[in-house]
């Protein structure tokens, strides 16, 4: 058996934390990527329980299933642009606000609306340097002839930063996302809420909060300043031993021949393995060379520090040894006390969750 556990509490305690980092600023809590991992729908819960009920998606379906629940006070941000007329209906339909980085996605939006009868909300998109949806700075004459659209009502105007955590960089990106505001408002635009900031930019660049910040993987502790900010790490995966054996020394364990027990070893088998999540390297394709490359640097410095990887059984850490395989790992149980069925805890990034139950606890 194996759950991934939610540990509600500590979103709780980080959503205390970022609370008190953001100030003023409204906290857009972001819950793309199915909520990274947890579902969105839940992870909103838990938010908006604790006051948040400002939330930005990147799919349709994350929009509908927030929309599942009646709370007249859920505002909810599609952070892509999306130019499909029937996705764009449905969105208008959730009274979901869409975002708007080109000409095309503004006709588009402005059809959508005239065809569902009601006003679409937008927020306007400015590119300072990611290279993926926006208006650049030499584009913004096409920016200030949004406010134009008879059926769009511009409710805000972002930009997203690409090396949030880069002190340089972040400057540079901010400095001309507000010059564009900026010319927007002398032009005449309201430009209504302005915001900039990912979790990273949010913790390095306080004086960028503006009116609001995006916040994700902040949420769940993942980020680079989670010791210093006191964020905890928010679940893990609750497996057991499934089978508990003596070799001798000099035993083969795992794939590839790759590791020997230096002495008799009680192993313990658990069925936690790269499916579900485990040790996996994120985009890693075999038909690449570079990531080929990559991957046989990772296995030499695997065969330099073998036991870099480690579960926790019965509160005490235990080395896994050899390669993890599809659906189980070995860990090595020697020196602590370990029976058949005990609990182990397996740390798995929620992005990479596959295949397991996601408990909310
Ligand atoms: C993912 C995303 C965020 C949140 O990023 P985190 O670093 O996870 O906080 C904010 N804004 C946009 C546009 C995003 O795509």
């Amino acid at each position: 058996m194996k759950t991934y556990i939610v540990e509600t509490k500590n979103i709780i305690h980080n959503v205390q934390v970022l609370k008190q980092k953001a100030g003023k600023a409204t906290i857009w809590g972001v819950v793309k990527g199915n909520g990274y991992g947890l579902g969105a729908a839940r992870l909103a819960q838990v938010l908006y329980e604790e006051g948040i009920t400002h939330f930005a998606v990147t799919a349709l379906e994350e929009a509908a299933a927030l929309r599942e629940e009646q709370r007249e006070d859920m505002q909810i941000l599609m952070l892509r642009e999306t130019s499909d007329p029937r996705e764009l209906e449905q969105l208008l339909q959730l009274d979901v606000i869409c975002t708007i980085g080109s000409v095309e996605a503004a006709e588009a939006v402005n059809a959508a609306a005239h065809t569902v009868g009601k006003k679409a909300r937008a927020h306007v998109k400015l590119d300072t340097g990611m290279g993926r949806y926006g208006f650049l700075p030499q584009q913004i004459e096409q920016a200030k002839a949004l406010w134009k659209y008879e059926n769009i009502e511009m409710e805000g105007v972002f930009t997203h930063f690409y090396r949030g955590g880069n002190e340089k960089v972040r400057n540079q990106q901010f400095a001309a996302f507000q010059a564009m505001v900026t010319e927007l408002r002398q032009a005449g635009c309201e430009v209504g809420m302005v915001h900039c900031c990912n979790s990273l930019a949010f913790w390095y660049g306080p004086e960028m909060h503006l009116d609001a910040v995006r916040l994700g993987s902040c949420l769940l502790g993942r980020v680079c300043y989670a010791q210093e900010a006191g964020l905890m790490r928010v679940g893990y995966v609750q497996a057991d031993v499934e089978a508990l054996r003596t070799i001798p020394k000099g035993h083969n364990v795992g794939y590839g021949g790759d590791c020997q027990v230096k002495r008799e070893t009680k192993i313990a088998v658990i069925g936690v393995g790269y499916l579900h999540g485990f040790s996996v390297e994120r985009g890693y394709d075999v038909f690449r060379p570079r990531d080929c490359i990559h991957s046989m640097a990772r296995y030499l410095k695997y065969l330099l520090k073998r036991h870099c990887l480690t579960v926790e059984i019965n509160g005490k850490t235990c080395p896994v040894l050899g390669h993890v395989g599809m659906v189980n790992l070995i860990a090595d149980v020697t020196d602590i006390p370990c029976a058949l069925h005990d609990p182990v805890v397996v740390q798995v990034n929620p992005l990479d969750l596959k295949a397991m139950e996601v408990r909310f606890q």
